[in-house]
């Protein structure tokens, strides 16, 4: 085994990256061989066992505490670890399966193992319900008694370093945008768990030599900080931020091929990768970077919010938010901070003490006498209040987080790390849609592990084929409730979401709430009347086209404007479309940065939805989908509202950052977003007759009326020149599309049909050709995203098939009457998928949750 080891790390080592961590199998012969060291071996076999094996709950974990705690519990006695120090070596597994050993030492016999147990106990917080078990034992136990109180005093906190004064740093500056793409390629999502691997592919599309300018740069002797005119845009990926930190900061103790800390200075800094970075015990700072410089030298001066250089001069200055970064940062990041706070709090209380002023509180500092927007009234519903106003920190309810694929096994190792044995959120789905259609054989390994991991703690598992996260989960959501998932793009169309990187949506599912401070929103007011040729994909664009008209986004990067960033955008005037399509609208507030977005509907469009979507999880019970009683239990929660609609309003006087109106009437052709940034819209008319090589019709900003209109206009128009991909989102509507024929036209004028899933959207599985000109459906045109050097022009299915026809962006006229006939059958192209009226989803006896075996109050 050792052999094997040593080769592998001589394989990673000639990538220069470190070996990987232990799994279950060799820490079991770990196990064995400190049980009888080889001769020499000693040390190397323990420095494995005690730094190599990954903390929490994972397999290997598993087997390291157990292993430690019959030494500690002197059940089995080897010669390199004593009682004591197993008990040491427990306490530095963070939480999960260390945690029953280290309450159950408290009564060893031994009292340097019970002292040591103490020791560990107090600085371990992923305790979760074993905090009972040490508030029963308190009382008869004084080891107990010692461990709450140390709790009570945040001893776990104190004893680590106050955030610095000042913090010298080197600068690595990257000019203009850094995407999610240029941090994390979607082209090496499969290395994304593998966090020293995938970080070999940062900013490889931008720069050459990324190592070996950071390793210049820490040879000057300072950390090195990261700092970007605009950081991390659309980023949900944690991997993102696991890059980032792996090349700018600090090893974890006993945790390997992982780091934390380090700094990120940006112009502007998207609110999910912020998050992210709060998370990780990182100090994100937004503030002017134009006087930075690649090796520069400087301090940042965090309370007083300053950056001098080497002079002595200030280049910069911001105001450090939110109010408990100081504390994040000491923490170890927003998370443990949580986490350990309310471990101190619930520990005073029980002590009968009063809340302890060691942190600093988040305060809601608004003043405002106002009403509440929509965002805000949900935000409050699932705090318990009736509104929550702008820079207010909150921990909303999550009712329903969704995970996808290639960031799911990120997601898996962080509850992992969080000893997550059982989700508190009430419905976690995980989807296989971003690997399914062309798998690599790590996709192929995590395809048939996560389901069960996902299904054992209470979620849902979908299947590779199934279709899109969103077109899914948006199936399972209930009104006027809050979400998460770690896919950017998870939007709901009722209720809200706000998407995040995989660390915090996995807090979200273990602890089933998650911390948010509370944007501001921006209203977008719609009025008039829809005009003949024009779909709600032209409205989606007709957002950044009128914001750019009023003064409040610049497509430029530099200095750029946005008003939408980090906001949650609130859309109003449209309450008479269907879910399925308020999610085209809300999907694409991703790509306007905004942290989350609302659409107000009516009441009768969501009962429709609802009622279809109890069907399909009686059909997916009925079909075997896990876990049962989740999928059960949401239905019935759909009934309940269904049988007392009640719809959150906002407030006549709420107050909106910037309120913007658009008038129907005066859009009167397609708007596009032009290549490659989904901000540069542009009306049609000019960039017509720019030639068009490849055309998508896919991605989650799809639904199935736009297979239908696309393959209308397929059929009137004849054989596609370009190459045309076609990916329906989900199984279903390639089922349906199938049945009514519509992959019969799609085969006859030479369309390439894919797999159900994210397909081309992606741009992990295939790809355009290189520096082909696209125009798609997707929802982004980050430059490579769909092929390398490819130019991607965004905008509607409808003109996307007439694209595909013509070769080239038709003229306004052109397109008129390429799409007029839709006008006349509207009712049968723009027609959803109501499983309740479809045979192939009847299910004759519906299951019951008393039908599984769950208790059910009458
Ligand atoms: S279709 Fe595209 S945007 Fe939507 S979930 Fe898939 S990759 Fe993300």
């Amino acid at each position: 085994m050792l052999e094997a080891y040593r080769q592998h790390v001589a394989e990673r080592e000639a990538e220069g990256i470190p070996p990987l961590p232990m799994d279950a199998e060799q820490t079991a012969k770990l196990v064995e061989l400190i049980k009888n060291p080889p001769a020499g071996e000693a040390d190397f076999v323990l420095d494995l066992f005690v730094n190599r094996v990954p903390p929490g709950v994972d397999e290997a974990s598993y087997v390291k505490a157990s292993f430690l705690a019959d030494v500690a519990a002197e059940k089995t006695k080897v010669e390199m670890i004593s009682p004591v120090k197993a008990t040491f070596l427990l306490g530095t597994m963070l939480g999960g399966y260390n945690v029953l050993p280290l309450i159950e030492l408290l009564d060893s016999a031994n009292t340097d193992v019970a002292e040591e147990a103490v020791k560990a106990l107090s600085k371990t917080l992923l305790v979760y319900d074993a905090y009972h078990d040490v508030v029963e034992k308190s009382k008869t136990n004084d080891y107990a008694m010692q461990v709450l109180k140390s709790w009570a005093e945040a001893e776990w906190f104190l004893s680590k370093p106050k955030m610095p004064e000042q913090i010298t740093v080197s600068v690595f500056k990257v000019e203009g945008e850094t995407n999610t793409d240029d941090l994390s390629p979607a082209t090496a999502a499969w290395s994304r768990p593998d966090i020293p691997l995938h970080a070999k592919e940062m900013l490889k599309s931008r720069m050459d030599d990324v190592d070996g300018t950071i390793a210049s740069l820490e040879a000057k002797g300072h950390p090195v900080a990261y700092v970007g005119d605009v950081v991390g845009t659309g980023s949900s990926r944690k991997s993102a931020m696991n890059s980032v930190m792996w090349f700018f900061g600090n090893d974890i103790p006993y945790v390997p091929n992982k780091r934390q800390g380090g700094v990120v200075l940006g112009g502007k800094i998207a609110p999910i990768f912020f998050n992210t970075a709060e998370d990780s015990g990182s100090l994100p700072i937004e503030c002017d970077v134009e006087k930075l410089n690649t090796g520069d030298v400087i301090t940042i001066h965090p309370y007083e919010g300053k950056i001098t250089n080497e002079a002595g001069e200030t280049v910069s200055t911001f105001e450090l938010a939110p109010d408990t970064m100081p504390d994040e940062v000491r923490a170890g990041g927003r998370v443990p901070l949580i986490i350990g706070r309310g471990l101190t709090d619930k520990s005073r209380e029980a002590l009968g003490l009063e809340p302890s002023d060691v942190f600093i509180r988040p305060t809601d500092k608004s003043q405002a006498a106002h009403g509440y927007t929509l965002a805000q009234k949900m935000v409050g519903k699932a705090c318990g209040i009736e509104g929550v106003r702008p820079g207010m920190y909150c921990e909303p309810r999550m009712t329903t987080v969704g995970s996808q694929d290639t960031t799911g096994a990120m997601t898996r190792d962080e509850m992992k790390e969080l000893a997550c044995l059982g989700f508190s959120a009430d419905l976690v789905m995980q989807s296989f849609c971003h690997t399914a259609a062309y798998p690599k054989p790590v996709d192929i390994k995590l395809q048939h592990s996560l389901p069960d991991f996902i299904t054992s703690r209470g979620g849902v598992a979908l299947r590779p084929g199934d279709g899109v996260i969103h077109s899914w989960l948006n199936r399972l959501l209930l009104p006027d409730t809050v979400g998460t998932g770690g896919d950017s793009h998870t939007r709901f169309p009722i209720g809200i979401s706000f998407p995040a990187g995989s660390g915090l949506v996995a807090f979200g599912a273990t602890l089933g709430v998650m911390p948010l401070n509370m944007p501001e929103s921006v209203l977008v007011r719609f009025k008039g009347e829809m005009q003949p040729g024009i779909t709600l994909r032209d409205l989606v664009n007709a957002i950044p086209y009128q914001a750019i008209q009023d003064g409040h986004l610049t497509v430029e990067k530099k200095g750029k404007k946005n008003i939408f960033n980090g906001r949650v955008l609130e859309i109003e005037g449209l309450e008479h479309l269907k879910a399925e399509q308020a999610f085209e609208l809300s999907d694409a507030s991703a790509e306007r940065s905004a942290n989350g977005c609302v659409v107000k509907l009516g009441e009768e469009p969501i009962i429709e939805y609802l009622k279809s979507n109890m069907a399909l999880i009686d059909w997916m019970v009925e079909n075997g989908y896990q876990d049962a009683r989740t999928l059960l239990r949401r239905r019935d929660e759909m009934q309940a509202w269904i049988d007392n609609p009640k719809l959150l309003e906002s407030d006549p006087d709420a107050d909106y950052a910037a309120v913007i109106e658009i008038d129907l009437n005066t859009i009167k052709e397609p708007i596009v977003a032009c290549p490659n940034d989904p901000d540069d819209v542009k009306l049609m008319s000019e960039v017509q007759n720019t030639k068009i090589d490849e055309v998508f019709i896919g991605s989650c900003m799809t639904n199935i009326g736009h297979y239908r209109a696309a393959g209308k206009v397929l059929e009137q128009m004849g054989n596609v020149p370009t190459r045309l991909w076609i990916a329906p989102p989900t199984k279903m509507d390639e089922r349906q599309l199938i049945e009514e024929g519509y992959y019969s036209i799609y085969g006859k004028v030479g369309a390439r049909t894919e797999m159900p899933g994210c397909s081309l959207c992606m741009g992990n599985q295939a790809r355009v050709a290189d520096g082909a000109t696209v125009f798609s459906t997707s929802t982004r045109n980050f430059p490579n995203r769909l092929g390398n050097g490819a130019n991607v022009y965004l905008g509607s299915a409808e003109l996307a098939a007439v694209c595909s026809v013509l070769g080239r962006i038709p003229t306004v006229q052109e397109y008129m009457d390429a799409v007029a006939m839709l006008d006349t059958m509207t009712g049968e192209v723009y027609r959803y998928l109501q499983f309740d009226e479809m045979a192939d989803y009847k299910v004759e006896s519906p299951k019951n949750l008393s039908d599984i075996g769950v208790a059910v109050a009458s």
